[in-house]
């Protein structure tokens, strides 16, 4: 309970007593975050990258399905020094998935990944899709872009990392899982292989030592130069380049590049808000383009009242100091579900983000547990961990 007293559901914490533990808990796990962190694992790789992606399921007119159709773009309307792009996709029964993703390596605090998200929506080429549509599904999630110099070391003492715990998205592909599944068999062959030679809690490190070979590392390593390319040289410049390095990579397994680093890790990359001009963000139709409340109404996340927050906020003078005084509170604009507000005295959302008589809110019930916070934060000052009882968002059709 929010009191630290045991409640009538209460269930003690489980203990992983297997031979060896894969760790498959999707981008920024919060275990995989806590064995990385305890075993040094990314010491000597380039910082983990992630990007936030957003999605909306709709239900539209039979004239507007095309069974079948993807269409993918990047850039608007970010500005060309914003990675990101979109996906949309005609599925059955006259439904569409329409989503964006935004790298989280934005400069910008005042750029709100979930109003830029419903600003694409209204481009021409896209809008006609959803007239007379009906939005049905709604969520979030953080995805892993690092690629192959991010990887951190993949064994630990009993157990190792394997999926988006590991970081397998190919961003150019905007696909993960079928490195996820790769990487399940890979890690199984090796238990296997040390649990028919009496092995057991030791390091796997054969594992560790055999994915750059596979087919998983072979994806990876023709495409590792793209984010980075694309982070370095904007949008038009990054992304032509990087399909240069692609083919490159595929005809001669060469890159004139060599491989690139990264630079800072995704917190470090926000500037203070003065450096930046404010983004007026038009009003939401309720039609086309929605609020975040409404919004979360459709992801169906539940968090029992009374429960313990599980967004946890290390230090709250810090957090008052540096994300509202100096960055002007991006965590109301990059969290996509309103979890955050600094809101005044009378307890309403500050209008002047320079105010100083304001309090820093959380509204936990609302999380649909993307991560971005534990990502974005610019002091690392916000830590996700599992709320009570398995709760969060329910998913249908996502
Ligand atoms: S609180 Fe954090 S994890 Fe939850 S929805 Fe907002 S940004 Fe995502």
């Amino acid at each position: 309970e929010k009191d630290g007293t045991q409640g009538p559901g209460y269930a003690p914490g489980m203990a992983l007593m297997g031979k060896y533990v894969l760790i498959g808990e999707g981008a920024r796990g919060s275990l995989a975050k806590r064995l990385i962190a305890k075993y040094q694992l990314s010491d000597g790789r380039e910082p983990a990258k992630f990007g936030i992606g957003l999605k909306e399921l709709w239900q539209v007119k039979p004239e507007h399905h095309k069974p079948g159709l993807v269409q993918h773009s990047f850039g608007w309307p970010l500005d060309m020094k914003t990675g990101g792009g979109s996906f949309l996709y005609h599925l059955e029964d006259n439904q569409v998935a329409v989503g964006f993703v935004v790298h989280l390596n934005y400069k910008n605090p005042w750029l709100s990944p979930f109003e830029e998200f419903q600003r694409f929506k209204t481009h021409p080429a896209i809008k006609g899709t959803f007239e007379g549509a009906k939005r049905i599904g709604y969520g979030a999630r953080a995805i892993t872009e690092g690629g192959w110099q991010s990887v951190p070391k993949l064994s630990f003492p009993g157990g190792v990392l394997m999926g988006c715990a590991a970081g397998f998205v190919n961003v150019p592909r905007i696909k993960g899982s079928h490195n996820a599944v790769l990487s399940g068999m890979l890690a199984a062959e090796h238990v296997a292989q040390a649990i028919a030679d009496g092995r057991a809690n030791d390091e796997l490190a054969s594992y560790e030592a055999a994915w750059r070979a596979t087919d998983i590392g072979k994806d990876l390593k023709t495409v590792r130069n793209v984010k980075p390319l694309w982070s370095r040289f904007g949008t038009i410049i990054g992304v032509g380049l990087g399909g240069l390095d692609m083919w490159l990579n595929t005809l001669f397994g060469f890159s004139p590049f060599g491989t690139l680093k990264h630079g800072k890790a995704d917190y470090a990359t926000l500037e203070p808000a003065t450096k930046h001009q404010k983004i007026a963000y038009p009003k939401p139709d309720g039609v086309l383009t929605f609020d975040r409340l409404s919004s979360v109404f459709l992801s169906n996340t539940n968090h029992e009242e009374n429960e313990p927050v599980h967004l946890i906020v290390g230090d709250a003078a810090l957090q008052q100091r540096s994300e509202h005084d100096v960055f002007a509170g991006p965590s109301t604009r990059y969290c996509p579900a309103g979890v955050y507000e600094w809101v005044d005295k009378d307890g309403n959302a500050a209008a002047d983000p320079s105010a100083k008589d304001v309090r820093f809110v959380i509204n936990a019930q609302n999380c649909v547990h993307c991560k971005t916070c534990d990502i974005k934060d610019p002091n690392q000052n916000i830590n996700w961990v599992p709320p009570q009882g398995g709760e969060g968002p329910v998913y249908q059709g996502m």
